[in-house]
């Protein structure tokens, strides 16, 4: 933390108003801006494990996780020598390299589905080129996309989005054109007669079905127990694709992302998955912190793009050398017992939450997807929470409570009751037990708000 605090040249203020005169709210995404909970946005300087400083030099216990990608917690000494051993070979080549085929068959060995990968930067990428692969190969136009998934800022994505669409409270962007919302159908989550419906009127024009494996950006709402695999039946039934995308599940909630949970817990009676996607989106853990995103499936699908077919896609930095040995430790790194160890933690503060808000009599629900877990608060939510809807009509200023009380006693939340609280293998008892004393003060705040 001394270090820290010496790195830092000003106070958590004045490092806010610097940023706000130079980039747009001060930060260079919104979700990391305090826009739903209020206040200044904690400027961090260093990470390591599951701990992050700011420029105060005050230590906090992550629960963002870079938004998913630090499974193994920040800094992780063996992806940090990696990356550094990589850099010191060259930043970036334009070129093809060995580590990119072996970044694509460690996907591969996890999700065999995945028979060809494309490596791209973000997660974004990765969705807006599996639409346009889906339209390139089905020569039709409509997605459909459920309210409250999201899937990075893709145009045709952003209607009724997740993620900070749903912290704003925005319906979707100013600036996608009523051409490009026309080509997107959204419909309410988990409700398969209605994509029954969708099919029946319009099944000829559509390309794909776009979702969250399981949505973790309107709070975490699994798929109720035969979705996927309804989605997975429609869309076959009418010639369409099936673009699971699992960006922000995939390697964190499993070794092979949410399709293998779900797949091992309800395997089809014949063996083998239940369900197989046409397309998987990945992001997140598969880059262990540094950009990299990919897309993989079928390879009759992914050798559409070019320069096998006629879909283009491309990237100066695609499968950047630094990136690709981020992910590659990363992923080699994420064994059995740093899943075994995602979901314990996950368990233990999913748990404390529960017991810390009940014994002050906030209404609420909590929700789990594997080791994904977040709360939603008041009365409406009670009962469960399964499409956007109710997600939408919960109390947030609860949360916008809880949020300050568990800052100002060190732990870092997502900064919106919309997002999972991510947890990593590095989470200690130390980590832990900040996380636990932090709990009732919070929940107290919550009831009181
Ligand atoms: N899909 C999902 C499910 C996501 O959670 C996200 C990011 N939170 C994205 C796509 C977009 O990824 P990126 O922010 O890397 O563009």
């Amino acid at each position: 933390a001394a270090t820290a605090a010496a790195m830092s040249s000003s106070d958590n203020h004045s490092a806010f108003t610097r940023a706000q005169a130079v980039l747009p709210g001060g930060v260079n995404s919104p979700v990391r801006a305090y826009g739903s909970v209020g206040g200044d946005p904690r400027f961090l300087v260093s990470a390591s494990g599951p701990w992050v400083t700011d420029v105060e030099g005050r230590d906090y216990a992550d629960l963002v996780c870079s938004w998913g990608p630090a499974l193994l917690g920040h800094a992780h000494p063996e992806v940090v020598a990696a990356v550094q051993e990589a850099a010191a070979r060259g930043l970036s080549f334009g070129a093809p390299t060995v580590a990119e085929a072996e970044l694509g068959e460690e996907i591969r060995r996890r999700v065999p589905a995945a028979e060809r990968v494309r490596l791209v930067s973000t997660g974004t990428e990765a969705t807006m080129t599996a639409v346009r692969l889906a339209r390139g190969y089905t020569g039709r136009s409509l997605i459909i996309k459920f309210a409250g998934c999201y899937h990075g800022h893709v145009d045709s994505l952003l209607a009724e989005a997740g993620s900070g669409v749903a912290t704003l409270a925005l319906p979707g962007s100013a600036g996608v054109t009523a051409a490009s919302a026309a080509e997107t159908l959204v419909l309410p989550y988990n409700d398969l007669a209605a994509v029954e419906e969708a099919f029946a009127t319009r099944g000829h024009e559509i390309a794909a079905v776009i979702t969250e494996a399981s949505p973790a950006n309107m709070g975490v709402v699994p798929p109720e127990p035969g979705f996927n695999e309804g989605l997975r039946r429609i869309t076959a039934e009418h010639g369409a694709l099936m673009i699971m995308d699992e960006v922000l599940t995939g390697f964190r909630v499993g070794p092979s992302g949410w399709w293998g949970y779900e797949n091992s817990i309800s395997p089809s009676p014949a063996g083998g998955p239940a369900y197989t996607p046409d397309i998987f989106t990945f992001g997140k853990v598969v880059g262990g912190g540094m950009p990299i995103a990919a897309l993989g499936g079928s390879a009759a699908v992914m050798d559409h793009l070019a320069p096998t077919g006629p879909v283009y896609q491309a990237g100066t930095l695609s499968g950047n050398p630094v990136a690709v040995a981020a992910g590659l430790a990363t992923l080699r790194l994420a064994d059995d017992a740093v899943y075994a160890r995602v979901e314990e933690v996950s368990s233990i503060l999913a748990r404390a939450l529960g017991e810390a808000l009940a014994a002050e009599g906030v209404p609420h629900v909590i929700q789990r997807a594997g080791s994904l877990f977040s709360a939603f608060y008041g009365p409406t939510v009670v009962d469960g929470v399964r499409d956007y809807a109710t997600a939408q009509s919960q109390e947030t200023f609860r949360y916008r409570a809880l949020f300050h009380a568990m800052l100002d006693a060190g732990v870092n939340l997502p900064p919106s009751v919309f997002e999972a609280w991510f947890v990593s293998a590095a989470h200690d008892d130390a980590a832990i037990d900040r996380i636990l004393a932090a709990l009732p003060g919070a929940a107290r705040a919550a009831a009181e708000a």
